[in-house]
């Protein structure tokens, strides 16, 4: 193991690969990516990878547009494959809801993003299994689609190592080291590393690695469960991804013939999580009431099977916008934490951001002011407009 490194990025998911990755493409020599499982062992290996563009805060929909770029030309871009799937998604809702969908719609367009709505006859051509009932509007982004979480942590892992960087898995940081308020070094399970520059790319235990240099980050580590689902043998016709904002749910295609279910309720974040022990499979409530949920959307469901699931942790902050800044209070300490359930997608940007933040003292790509760690002090936090979906940001 090296003795010193000019950074150390602690936390492989794909956040943490894609910022090791950045960093030595840009030019920095001698950067060491630690982590304490393996590649993508934390909630990456877990998510449900649904990349889309649909955000009501702008620097969001251009970080996702930006990055599904870099999705759908992996192998040209980085190397390798992140297994990306150009499904398309779709995002439903009622009356309720319908002035902000419009809103986003037209802004996106303004960013460049295809992106329309349609109406619920629209939409039930599209896909002929769908309940339109309850339908007011639909948003359509033909570009979107999901990728291979592991896969693609992977791949951005090992185009890391091909541009110089040390991975160390299996080793767990246990404490940061500082002196005058600047980082010194860090501590592992298997030895210690002088360092100036620290990333905290530890997800839900991105709270704890920030309290070990006496940095309070409101990370709230929540459990997310996902249902899978056989879709029954008449629906085997290609469907896009759905969001739906009338009843809560997303609907991820899974395979030729599979669904995965998840909630996009804030309330699910309720409950804080013990990162150490909480249950990773679903159990019979929550398959039944998951089940319910695509049953009202899609009523030929009733015909479909129950085939498992799983359940990672979301990392979920105030306003579930992550922290992507360098703490003021210690000097070359830097954070990308927090991303509460939507930071797959926005992988590809995350790493050019805190590579511009590590080198060059601020991001010019993109306007960060919403991930400032300081806003939770000043109270000027960055809530998106869909009030009961905090995660559509
Ligand atoms: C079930 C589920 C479904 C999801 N679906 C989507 C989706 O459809 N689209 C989307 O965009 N996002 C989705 N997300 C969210 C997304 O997966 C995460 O935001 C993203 O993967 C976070 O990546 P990360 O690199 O920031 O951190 P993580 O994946 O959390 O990785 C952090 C890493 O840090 C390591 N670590 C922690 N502490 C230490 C330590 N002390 N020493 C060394 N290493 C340490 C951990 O082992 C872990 O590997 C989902 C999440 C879940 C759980």
């Amino acid at each position: 193991m090296r003795k010193t490194a000019a950074v150390v990025v602690i936390g492989a998911g794909i956040n943490g690969c894609s910022i090791a990755y950045n960093l030595a493409k840009d030019g920095v020599r001698n950067v060491l990516l630690v982590e304490k499982g393996y590649v993508a062992s934390g909630p990456t290996g877990r998510s449900s990878g649904i990349v889309r563009q649909h955000y009501t805060i702008e620097t969001l929909a251009k970080m996702a547009r930006d990055s599904l770029r870099t999705y759908r030309s992996f192998e040209q871009e980085i190397g390798g494959d992140a297994g990306f799937m150009q499904a398309g998604v779709v995002f439903l809702c009622s009356e309720q809801n319908a002035e902000t969908l419009k809103k986003s719609v037209a802004m996106h367009q303004r960013l460049g993003i295809r992106e329309s709505v349609l109406s619920p006859e629209e939409l039930r051509e599209m896909e002929p299994f769908l309940n339109i009932e309850d339908i007011g509007y639909g948003a359509y982004e033909p570009d979107g689609g999901y990728a291979d979480p592991a896969l693609a942590a992977n791949s951005f892992c090992i185009a890391a190592q091909k541009e110089g960087v040390e991975v160390l898995l299996g080793t767990r940081v246990t404490g940061l080291r500082v002196q005058g308020a600047q980082i010194r070094g860090v501590i592992t399970d298997k030895g210690e590393i002088a360092t100036e520059t620290v990333v905290n790319v530890a997800g839900p235990w991105g709270r704890e690695i920030a309290a070990m240099v006496r940095v309070e980050i409101p990370i709230k580590p929540s459990r997310h469960p996902v249902v899978i689902l056989k879709r029954p043998p008449q629906w085997r016709t290609p469907t896009p991804v759905w969001a739906d904002l009338v009843n809560g749910w997303y609907f991820k295609p899974e395979g030729h013939d599979g669904m995965l279910v998840g909630s996009i309720s804030s309330q699910e974040a309720d409950q804080e999580a013990d990162v150490e022990k909480y249950s990773v499979v679903t159990d019979y409530d929550e398959a039944t009431t998951y089940s319910d949920g695509v049953l009202r959307r899609f009523p030929v469901m009733a015909e479909g099977l129950v085939k498992g699931g799983w359940a990672g942790l979301y990392d979920v902050t105030p306003d579930w916008q992550p922290v992507i800044d360098q703490i003021p209070e210690v000097k070359g300490f830097y954070c990308a934490v927090g991303f509460s359930g939507h930071g797959f997608k926005l992988g590809p940007a995350v790493g050019r951001i805190v590579s511009e933040l590590v080198r060059e003292g601020k991001c010019s790509s993109y306007d960060t002011t919403v991930f400032r760690y300081r806003r939770f002090h000043n109270g000027q936090l960055s809530a998106g407009d869909y009030d009961e979906y905090k995660i559509l940001g």
